[in-house]
């Protein structure tokens, strides 16, 4: 495996294999990297020839109050995982290389980050997806991985590359999740033993309103949601920012009947750890 720390260098890799007519993967990340990203790597090199991830902890996309300098890191320890599972080049940008300076330029979401995440994160999505344009105008790829745990990033990335006619494919796999049921996260390494048994309501509640859907044959929106407040309810030191059944393309709440396909959105804070879920509503 290569590993890269400059933009220019990582397009001549690129471009050199693209005109011999390989197939370009890219799996962008922040690193600290577990089971879920590299399910995301398992699918790229399945479909590829050049497998490329990037680790970079994007500052655009914290806010000021946000877990930017905490944020975990393991370089070495993601460089190994990262090879054996077969990445072919590891794109280690600094901030500098990123960021020279402050961007003069950089993407508006428009409409799909007005809510849930980017309301609750402003300039959250501004960030992420100004990143991701130029991750990929630098790494050049065919197809882009992301996963579906963040599913309003995805859906917003799947929307920029349509919009802006970025020509490059978004692929969208399922959350990868621990045998207790919690999505892997990054950042569930700041939660003590204690706390993530509390967390354990999350993909509980997710659970709940998947069999109210699926066994119970539950369609009214309301009732569903519901189903997952009465989880979320027995763990009152869970502190819920929204719980949301959303039509997955435009991300707005259904009001009444959901349907098969359909996202079911939750953030929660645990002490001082902020998790995200989801499930797609008649997922297997
Ligand atoms: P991150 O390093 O958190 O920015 O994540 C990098 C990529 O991995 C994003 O596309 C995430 O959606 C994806 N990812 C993170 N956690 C999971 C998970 N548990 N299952 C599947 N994909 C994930």
């Amino acid at each position: 495996m290569k590993r890269l720390t400059r933009a220019r260098e990582v397009r001549e890799v690129v471009t050199a294999e693209r005109a011999q007519g390989r197939r370009v993967a890219f799996v962008p990340t922040m690193g600290y990297l577990h089971e879920g990203h590299l399910s995301l790597v398992e699918r790229a090199r399945a479909e590829a020839d050049l497998v490329v991830m990037s680790i970079f902890v994007n500052p655009l996309q914290f806010a000021p109050t946000e877990d930017l300098a905490r944020y975990p890191r393991d370089m070495e320890g993601d460089a190994l995982k990262a090879e054996s599972r077969g990445v072919d080049l590891l794109f280690v940008p600094d901030v500098t290389e990123m960021y020279p300076a402050t961007p003069r330029v950089s993407v508006t979401p428009g409409p799909l980050a007005d809510r849930w995440e980017g309301a609750v994160r402003p300039g959250h999505f501004a960030g992420v997806l100004t990143v991701v344009l130029k991750l990929l105008n630098i790494v050049q790829p065919h197809v882009i991985y992301m996963g579906r745990k963040d599913a309003q990033q995805a859906v917003l990335v799947e929307a920029m590359c349509e919009d802006l006619n970025v020509g490059v494919r978004v692929r969208v796999s399922p959350t990868v999740r621990d045998s207790d049921g919690l999505a892997l996260s990054s950042r569930n390494v700041y939660l003590s033993p204690e706390e993530r048994g509390r967390a354990l309501a999350i993909p509980g509640a997710l659970q709940a309103i998947q069999a109210a859907f699926t066994v119970a044959a539950i369609r009214d929106a309301d009732s569903l949601v519901a189903a997952g407040w009465e989880v979320l309810e027995r763990e009152p030191s869970v502190g819920v920012e929204y719980l949301a059944l959303v039509n997955p393309r435009t991300l707005e709440p259904r009001e009444s009947e959901a349907e098969t396909g359909d996202l079911v959105l939750v953030a929660a804070r645990v002490g001082s750890t902020r998790l995200i879920d989801n499930i797609v509503l008649g997922a297997t």
